[in-house]
């Protein structure tokens, strides 16, 4: 049911109209005055005004100006005397939804007006309606959107980056490090003997060395360094602006911090704690994404060789003179 507020300081009009809007279902409040007008559509519900132009005391026009600029999508129908186009015009040009001569040419015009105006009212309330619960459906799929992108780079053990977006992450900051001539270095990181470890402890408890080996690389490593789940218990970290000398204290921190770890049952392990392997490669002007990762593998396997729970580094001037990927 729709709420008609009826302005006229002719109360003969008023209640002529009031009845017409009755008979079609409405609810009709009546006013004998612009202020009164005022007061019944501060009180709210109100959906289209039916107003005189011309009254006593106060213009219909201000009346619509009030309407247009604090009760959208209120509709207002001005009523001028007949003949009195300029009024119509004028109000037409304030923002009337339209205008009905006095006296009536019929109550049916009336009536009729009132509908589409109505109409107009309950469209522009449903078209909004629509915008406010399309807007929040696109800020809740724009959510799920980043939800699913993040799982999709996401490594599901340890929640660093997985194999697949390490890779991407190498091929563009080698081009950028070419670009700008920044130095780029690469840490290859493989856990010591964890074969054993999970032999011993069960492979649940592996998996907490290794979310807890993640979370230890996360915080040595800087907000710009990206750190990769290798795959299995292997991990990596691409270190941009970063020289070779320093990605090897770098991978000498790493290192120690793992070592120093209290895992549960690391006693158990030939260093007698969890120990990583480390291997860092430094991209050379020749290297390219498979020579920085193969060198930093080698290097690391190099530290495997050297006894485990060391770092090595590799030889960028080997790699130079077209010797297989190899390191010191
Ligand atoms: P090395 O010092 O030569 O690296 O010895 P290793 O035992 O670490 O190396 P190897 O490649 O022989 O074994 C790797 C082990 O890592 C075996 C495998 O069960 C374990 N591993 C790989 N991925 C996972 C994992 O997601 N969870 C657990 N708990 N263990 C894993
Ligand atoms: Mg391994
Ligand atoms: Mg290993």
């Amino acid at each position: 049911m729709y709420q008609v507020l009826v302005v006229d300081d002719d109360a003969a009009v008023r209640s002529m109209v009031g009845e017409v809007l009755r008979d079609d279902g409405h609810t009709v409040h009546e006013a004998g005055s612009g202020s009164e007008a005022l007061t019944c559509l501060q009180r709210g519900g109100i959906d289209v005004v039916v107003t005189d132009l011309r009254m006593a005391n106060g213009d219909g026009l201000d009346l619509l100006r009030e309407v247009r600029a604090n009760y959208e999508p209120v509709q207002a129908v001005v009523m001028t005397s007949y003949g009195s186009m300029d009024n119509a015009i004028a109000a037409l040009k304030g923002g009337a939804y339209d205008f009905l001569n006095k006296p009536f040419e019929s109550l049916a015009v009336v009536s009729e007006t009132v509908k589409r105006a109505l109409e107009v009212v309950r469209m522009t309330r449903e078209r909004e309606l629509l915008v406010a619960t399309l807007t929040r459906t696109n800020s809740e799929l724009e959510q799920l959107n980043n939800f699913f992108r993040e799982l999709a780079v996401r490594d599901g053990l340890t929640n660093l980056f997985n194999h697949r977006h390490f890779q991407e992450a190498v091929t563009a900051e080698i081009e950028r490090s070419k670009r700008y001539r920044r130095d780029l270095s690469m840490l290859f990181i493989d856990v010591d003997k964890f074969k054993q470890y999970n032999d011993t402890h069960g492979h649940p408890a592996g998996d907490e060395v290794l979310r807890g080996i993640a979370k230890i690389l996360l915080h040595e490593a800087r907000d710009s360094d990206i750190v990769a789940r290798w795959g299995g218990e292997e991990f990596v970290v691409l270190a941009p602006e970063t020289p070779g000398e320093s990605a090897g204290i770098f991978g000498e921190r790493l290192r120690v911090a793992v070592a120093n770890h209290p895992f549960a049952g690391g006693a158990t392990q030939p260093h007698g704690s969890v120990t990583i392997s480390v291997g860092v490669a430094t991209l050379d002007p020749g290297g390219n994404r498979e020579t920085l990762i193969a060198r930093a593998d080698a290097a690391a396997y190099q530290a495997k060789a050297a006894g485990r729970n060391t770092v090595c580094i590799a030889a960028a001037r080997q790699i130079r003179s077209g010797l297989p990927a190899s390191v010191q």
